[in-house]
């Protein structure tokens, strides 16, 4: 294993100028260094004027400053969504199921243990596992499933239970506690003790509470979300934040989302750190995925008769950067969407890594953006892949099927210029892949390779539409979901 220092995020937290012009080159390389941090207002003021190359370029300095010129990473893993049950309704959701209803399922122990074990067979290191919230399992299920996994595949690293995950336990077991936090503890200590390595930043959507009460009902909310996370990282858990944008929110809204996980990153590192506490090693942002979900059938900004497209879209008018706007700003907030293409989604995640200057990991979102703009997004901050993923089963409820095995990806990674390599969960490097036999390097006949002998759409019984990644080649009559273009094929 090679060990990857990371000594370019120092746990002293660089000082702002909030008078700088965010345009000035002095101000642009302190901050590409960590010497200057960037304030709500200037990263609003860098969304509005900075060209989407330039945003990107700056974006890709800080990330070169921090990760190097040469590795860039991905993990090989598995989601495994042990039950599509949930008391919530997100209405930008397309997996979940009420309890009794005829597609609901909850995987049974043999099943999840299968899947692990096809996990590591292919010589995957980690399950990221989550669910809806489904209020028939009890607390001793996931003590035993998470003991059964260890005891079997002691190797595999357990990234499991998002913070909404955590509320429902709180509310569905009533652990001892005073708070939410003493509860959170209480529930969250025998999961660690049985196993689970790490949180995934599942749930995280928007944290601005005008958007988050229109898009997560019945969903926590952004303080106890931080909170759940907080207590992971007591008990020494790293953990990772998302964002879900490009729906009903304004930039100010995702300018706040980033605020906050920098403010309880700057927490935990302080608080923290000094005795061997976790905090936020990565963070991953996505947009929204409309079909087949109630928020997907909101009218787009303009689509409306009045809609009048000379002035701001309601969530701009909404989304203050405190986070303090309300749905009586506007009368079309929660009325109307604003979805995300590529340029939107580059220059977020590019902002995301200028913003998050103590968080060491952006993880581009293949998954929803497709491997051509995960590709691009390595030059728009964004230093990891993500996962090469043997099954998903959430995104693709919500009609995007992008999937891709390691060859694939490690020639994503290299046609960008960088040198793939496989990491744990920890970013530590596995493998960095330079010789011959590199999964890449070793394809002879990409033809094999193409996307219509990659991807099959594989909806199971009782489990929903899924999307499995082959490893190495398939053969049959797989459907074509996404058409990659490799250089010299
Ligand atoms: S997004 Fe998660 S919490 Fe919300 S309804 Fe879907 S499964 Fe439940």
């Amino acid at each position: 294993m090679i060990d990857q220092a990371k000594p370019h995020i120092p746990d002293r937290r660089p000082d702002t100028a909030p008078g700088a012009d965010v345009m000035d080159q002095g101000f642009q390389d302190a901050m590409v260094a960590g010497e200057a941090r960037i304030t709500a207002e200037q990263a609003l003021d860098l969304w509005n004027r900075m060209p989407l190359t330039d945003l990107g370029l700056l974006a890709d300095r800080r990330c070169r400053a921090i990760h190097g010129d040469a590795i860039r990473t991905y993990v090989i893993d598995r989601n495994i969504n042990y039950t599509n049950v949930c008391t919530a309704k997100c209405t930008f959701c397309a997996f979940r199921r009420s309890l009794g209803a005829e597609d609901a399922y909850t995987l049974e122990y043999e099943t999840l243990l299968t899947k692990v074990r096809e996990l590591v067979e292919i010589g995957g290191t980690q399950i990221l596992m989550q669910g809806g919230m489904n209020p028939e399992l009890p607390l001793d299920w996931y003590v035993e499933l998470l003991g059964r996994i260890c005891s079997e595949f002691p190797g595999v690293h357990v990234h499991a239970f998002s913070p909404p995950e955590f509320i429902e336990f709180v509310n569905f077991f009533d652990p001892p506690g005073a708070t939410l936090k003493e509860k959170v503890h209480s529930v969250m200590r025998p999961l660690v003790e049985a196993g689970l390595d790490s949180l995934p930043g599942g749930g995280g959507e928007i944290f601005a509470d005008a958007v988050r009460r229109k898009i997560g009902l019945g969903k926590c909310t952004a303080e106890a979300w931080l909170t759940v996370m907080r207590v992971a990282h007591e008990l020494g858990l790293n953990t990772s934040a998302t964002m879900m944008f490009g729906h009903i929110e304004g930039v100010g809204d995702r300018i706040h989302h980033l605020d906050m996980v920098r403010r309880w990153q700057d927490d935990a590192i302080a608080d923290l750190a000094p005795n061997g506490g976790g905090r936020y090693h990565a963070f991953i942002s996505w947009p929204f995925q409309p079909d087949n979900t109630p928020l997907g059938r909101v009218k787009c900004w303009g689509e409306g008769e009045d809609d009048d497209v000379e002035q701001p879209f309601p969530g701009d008018v909404v989304g203050l950067l405190d986070g303090s706007g309300t749905r009586e700003l506007h009368p079309l907030f929660g009325r109307r969407i604003r979805l995300a293409g590529a340029n939107a989604y580059l220059r977020t995640q590019a902002l995301s890594r200028l913003y998050l200057d103590n968080v060491w990991s952006i993880g581009s979102s293949w998954v929803t953006m497709g491997p051509h703009i995960g590709q691009v997004a390595l030059r728009f901050g964004a230093n990891d892949m993500g996962s090469v993923m043997m099954e998903e089963n959430v995104v693709s409820s919500a009609g995007t099927t992008h999937c891709l095995n390691e060859p694939m990806i490690c020639r994503l990674i290299r046609d960008a210029g960088f040198m793939p390599a496989q990491r744990d969960n920890d970013y530590r490097v596995l493998k960095a892949h330079f010789g011959p036999s590199a999964p890449d390097l070793d394809v002879e006949d990409w033809s094999k390779f193409r996307a219509r002998s990659l991807h099959q759409e594989q909806p199971r019984e009782g489990e929903g539409a899924g999307c499995s990644s082959h490893y190495g080649t398939t053969s049959g009559d797989a459907s074509a979901i996404v058409d990659i273009t490799v250089k010299g094929n």
